[in-house]
C-alpha cells in the first residue's frame, strides 16, 4: 500500500509500505477513506518529539472495515467506521468509568507516532495511508450513521472529542465567559463544543487572520493575541474569564490563560507541550484559587453523543475543512498546515 512515512523533521514522503495484516485476534483491517493532519502530527514534523524515522504517520481517520480477526464480534466487514485515535479496550477499570485514554490494556496507545505513544504495543500503525490494522477493534472502532458525511466524521477520531474534553474540564456554566487560546482546528472545535454548555460569550484568541475570521463566523468574539487580556478584562468587568481553554500547546499561551482567568476560575489545557517539565505559575495559581486540568482527551466514550449532535445538526465541523488532498499530496498538506498558508485549517487526506 501507499503510506505517509516520517523520515525526519520536515521530511515526510508518500511511499510503498507493507500492507497491514491481522496480528492479534481482536484486530480489524480498515481501508481508509479520509484521514487528516493534526497539530499533534506537527510535533513529530518539527522534531519536537524524539521520533525514530520509518513509521507511518496519522491518527485521525475513518474508513471501511475490510477484514476482522476471530475475536471481533460487534464490528462487521463492510461497516463504515471512525477510528478512535487512542486505542482502548472498552472493558478495563478506566474504560468502564469513561476514561478510555487511561486504558490499562492498551497503555493509552495512539496511532501514528511510531514507538512514541505506542502504549503496550511497541508500535501501532498510522492512518495517513491506504489501510491500517486496528487493535481492540470492537471498541476502538465506532460504526457511523449514513447521515454523517465523511468530512464531518473524520473530526470524531480526535479533535471534536478533544475540544469537548477541554470544555468539560473547564466546567463551563450557563452565562460564563470562556476564553479560548488558539483558533487552529482544535481551538475551533473547543469553540463549537464550549457553546453546548451555554456560555454568555466565547472569546477566541489567535494571530492568524483567516482563523480568527472563522472563529467569528462560529459565534465567538475573535481577538488578536496582543489584545486578548485587555478584551477579556473589558468584557468581564475586570474580573477575568470564568474559564480559559488553552488549545495551542505553548508556555506563552498558558501564562496568558493564568493571567486572564478570574479568581476561582479554571484553566483547561488541551494543547500538548511535549516537554517533560514545564514552567507552571504556581504563585498565581495559589493566590487566585485556580483549578488546572489537562490530559490526553478521552475520545471513544465521547464519540457517540458528539455523533448524535452532528446527526441532529447541532454541531457541524465542515467549515473547518480547508483542503481535501489526495494521499500523494500529504507532504504539501504538512507544509501548508504548518505554515498556515493558503488558508490552511483542517487538511484532510483522501487515499
Ligand atoms: P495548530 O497548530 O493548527 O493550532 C494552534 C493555533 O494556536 C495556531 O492557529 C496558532 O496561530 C495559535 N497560537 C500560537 N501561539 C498562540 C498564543 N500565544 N495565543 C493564542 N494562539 C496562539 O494545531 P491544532 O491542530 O489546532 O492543535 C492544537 C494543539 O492541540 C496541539 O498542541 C495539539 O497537539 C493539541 N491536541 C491535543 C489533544 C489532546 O488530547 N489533548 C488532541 C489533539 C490535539
Ligand atoms: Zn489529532
Amino acid at each position: 500500500m501507499k503510506a505517509t512515512i516520517f523520515h525526519g523533521p520536515r521530511d515526510v514522503r508518500v511511499e510503498s509500505f507493507p500492507d497491514p495484516r491481522i496480528g492479534a485476534p481482536n484486530e480489524a483491517i480498515v481501508r481508509i477513506t479520509r484521514a487528516a493532519i493534526c497539530g499533534s502530527d506537527l510535533h513529530s514534523y518539527h522534531g519536537r518529539d524524539e521520533v525514530i524515522p520509518g513509521f507511518v504517520l496519522g491518527h485521525e481517520a475513518i474508513g471501511i472495515v475490510e477484514e476482522t480477526g476471530p475475536a471481533v464480534s460487534r464490528i462487521k466487514k463492510g461497516q463504515r467506521v471512525v477510528i478512535s485515535c487512542v486505542v482502548s479496550c472498552g472493558d478495563c477499570f478506566f474504560c468502564r468509568r469513561g476514561q478510555p485514554s487511561q486504558c490499562s490494556e492498551t497503555g493509552s496507545a495512539v496511532f501514528g507516532f511510531g514507538k512514541n505513544f505506542a502504549g503496550k504495543f511497541g508500535e501501532v500503525g498510522g492512518c495517513q495511508s491506504e489501510a491500517i490494522a486496528v487493535p481492540y477493534a470492537d471498541y476502538t472502532l465506532y460504526p457511523l450513521p449514513d447521515s454523517i458525511t465523511d468530512e464531518q466524521a473524520v473530526f470524531l477520531a480526535d479533535i471534536l472529542p478533544t475540544g469537548y474534553f477541554g470544555a468539560l474540564n473547564g466546567d463551563i456554566r450557563p452565562g460564563d465567559t470562556v476564553a479560548i487560546y488558539g483558533c487552529g482546528p482544535v481551538g475551533l472545535c473547543a469553540v463549537m463544543t464550549a457553546g453546548l454548555f451555554g456560555p454568555s460569550e466565547i472569546i477566541a484568541i489567535d494571530s492568524v487572520p483567516h482563523r480568527l475570521e472563522l472563529a467569528k463566523k462560529l459565534g465567538a468574539t475573535a481577538v488578536n493575541v496582543s489584545e486578548a487580556s485587555n478584551t477579556i478584562m473589558d468584557r468581564t468587568n475586570g474580573r477575568g474569564a470564568d474559564v480559559c481553554i488553552e488549545a495551542v500547546g505553548s508556555e506563552a499561551a498558558l501564562n496568558d490563560a493564568f493571567i486572564s482567568v478570574r479568581g476561582g476560575g479554571t484553566v483547561s489545557m488541551i494543547g500538548v507541550v511535549g516537554l517533560p517539565t514545564f514552567n507552571f505559575p504556581m504563585g498565581l495559581a495559589f493566590m487566585k484559587d485556580l483549578t488546572f486540568r489537562t490530559g490526553l482527551a478521552n475520545m471513544r466514550n465521547n464519540i457517540p453523543h458528539l455523533a448524535r449532535l452532528i446527526e441532529k445538526g447541532r454541531l457541524d465541523p465542515t467549515p473547518l475543512v480547508s483542503h481535501v488532498l489526495p494521499l500523494s499530496d500529504t507532504p504539501r498538506g504538512y507544509q501548508i498546515f504548518d505554515a498556515k498558508s493558503e488558508g490552511a485549517l483542517k487538511v484532510l487526506i483522501k487515499p
